[in-house]
């Protein structure tokens, strides 16, 4: 039987893609054709088109092929009548391990389709089930790698550079991408998705004038210059999805010129994270227990630290939303404003001809503020209005750019803060770093390495839990991220020592820090994260 609308239904049910009740509110769907209920069942749920198809493949015991990651079997697309392919309705790819021959097909159930491949390979082929727009673009391209002209209109390719550039945000919306990369190749265009930190491929072989269609689309929305096409620039938009209940997406876009031609990348702001709240950053019972206490101190200086990209900001949103109340003035002065949180009052930076952090600031201490975020300190001025603003009656956050939570105090000292007015104001810092979340629905676990076994100071029968992959997690493995932490709390012999300028060994001597790894083991004991992620991820720790 072909695929119907009620065995994607059930595929997305059981794969836990959407709720019962969810469905149950999408009034009609059972008389939806299928096409329809795809593109209304993915913007409830949230998910993309090939969440769906891959859970169909899990349902039915057969292989799943990633049309965009899979390698199209060349001889074989030449052999095959081309119609098929023109179709859309077959391809054959080489599944590792090579040298079998997969086809893929939209609708697994299609016999007449199927003979005809098989009688033209003049072989038994496995078959596997593809997502049926992904697997047109891909038979279309390797159709035209083939020496064949390539189908019109095929897949998210070969559209007008409006709509492919919508299709393209919307998959990355459903994909809850953070960023967009178009991205010139020897051979046209390329887009990428950064999801959870890593890059996927979301659509190749755009053809060249399609790929400069892109750019200029990026462009013309974002307010840049069109006709310059060597120098970088930089601007933004809002973008509105076509999918009911979502809010405008604010994007930021920047261009520059390589090599191979000009680029674009669009950071998508505030898409990214499910649900922004404390309880499901990762922090352990007792370090959240000490960070709402921290974030409920009547003043102060409370610190995030680590790389770009470790999720400080992420946490600081977090806080702010648990701590904003009616009887509460909270600002925040950003660069840029990442996410919008009801009931805060947001600056960016540089509004109102401030330009810097520290003008910016000072603006906002004439706001009577409660609680002020500060988006970064990089800069002594900076650092200095932000202390003296936690010691003048105000709760300060903030976060700086340094690896672990007592490097913080360094850092400060380098910036020319004074020892005492930092050991009388800094209430915390904490460091962070953000591992990938193993899906609940496919983790498995197995025998620990005796490698993994002293990493974790287990012994060697430990089991040590391990990617697979499934519908709910796109075959990664994985979903969303937390966070490492490394909690550093001042109390009065801590502050004491920082009035001393004490060295960083002797106040985690005397603070007894659990370390990030040591956080990350605690989460890979769990079955929270895999050894390699806290591996990775604390590199540079020891
Ligand atoms: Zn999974």
């Amino acid at each position: 039987m072909a695929i119907t609308v009620r065995e994607l239904a059930d595929a997305a049910l059981a794969a836990q893609l959407i709720g019962q009740g969810e469905l149950a509110a999408f009034h009609g769907w059972e008389r939806l054709p299928l096409e329809d209920f795809v593109e209304g069942v993915t913007g409830r749920g949230r998910f993309p088109p090939a969440a769906l198809y891959r859970a169909v493949a899990e349902r039915r015991g057969l292989p799943y092929v990633d049309c965009e990651a899979a390698e199209p079997a060349l001889d074989e697309v030449r052999r095959l009548p081309q119609v098929l392919l023109r179709r859309g309705l077959v391809l054959p790819v080489r599944e590792a391990p090579v040298p079998d021959v997969a086809v893929a097909a939209a609708d697994p159930d299609d016999r007449q389709t199927l003979a005809a491949v098989r009688r033209a390979l003049g072989q038994d082929v496995a078959v596997a089930v593809a997502e049926p727009r992904a697997l047109r673009g891909a038979a279309s391209r390797a159709l035209a790698a083939a020496g064949h002209a390539p189908a019109e209109g095929a897949g998210l390719a070969h559209e007008d550079a409006v709509t492919l550039l919508d299709a393209i945000l919307k998959e990355a919306y459903l994909r809850r991408a953070s960023d967009v990369h178009l991205e010139p190749a020897d051979d046209g265009m390329t887009v990428r998705v950064r999801m959870d930190g890593c890059l996927h491929p979301l659509v190749r072989g755009l053809r060249p004038a399609e790929g400069a269609g892109l750019i200029n689309r990026v462009k013309v929305l974002a307010g840049l210059d069109i006709a310059e096409q060597r120098a970088p620039q930089d601007g933004g938009f809002t973008h509105t999805l076509p999918l009911a209940g979502s809010d405008p997406i604010d994007i930021r876009a920047a261009t520059i010129c390589t090599r191979l031609g000009e680029r674009a990348t669009l950071r998508l702001l505030g898409t990214a994270s499910r649900d922004l709240t404390l309880t499901t950053l990762g922090m352990e019972d007792d370090d959240l227990a000490r960070f709402r206490a921290g974030i409920r101190r009547p003043f102060g200086l409370l610190l995030l630290c680590g790389p770009t990209g470790c999720g400080k900001s992420t946490t600081l949103y977090a806080a702010l939303r648990e701590v904003s109340r009616p009887d509460i003035h909270v600002m925040t002065v950003e660069d840029p404003i990442e996410y919008k949180i009801p009931g805060v009052s947001q600056v960016q930076v540089g509004a109102g001809g401030k330009v810097t952090f520290a003008g910016t600031i000072r603006s906002l201490l004439r706001h009577d503020p409660d609680v002020m975020m500060v988006g970064e300190i990089r800069d002594g001025e900076t650092a200095d209005v932000a202390l003296k603003a936690a010691l003048t009656g105000h709760l300060v956050l903030s976060t700086l750019h340094t690896n672990s939570a007592p490097a913080s105090l360094t850092r400060l000292f380098d910036l020319g803060c004074e020892p005492f007015l930092v050991a009388g104001t800094l209430v915390g810092a904490i460091s962070q770093r953000l591992v990938r979340r193993l899906c609940p629905r496919c983790r498995r676990t197995r025998r620990a390495t005796r490698e993994e076994a002293r990493f974790l100071g287990a012994d060697e029968a430990a089991e040590v839990p391990v990617a697979a992959g499934c519908a709910r997690c796109l075959g990664t493995g994985f979903t969303g991220r937390i966070g490492l932490f490394e909690m550093m709390w001042i109390d009065g012999e801590a502050a004491r020592r920082i009035a001393a300028r004490a060295p960083e060994h002797d106040l985690r001597a005397a603070l007894d820090l659990r370390t990030l790894r040591e956080d990350g083991i605690g989460k890979v004991l769990r079955h929270l994260t895999t050894v390699e992620e806290v591996m990775e991820a604390t590199l540079l720790e020891e």
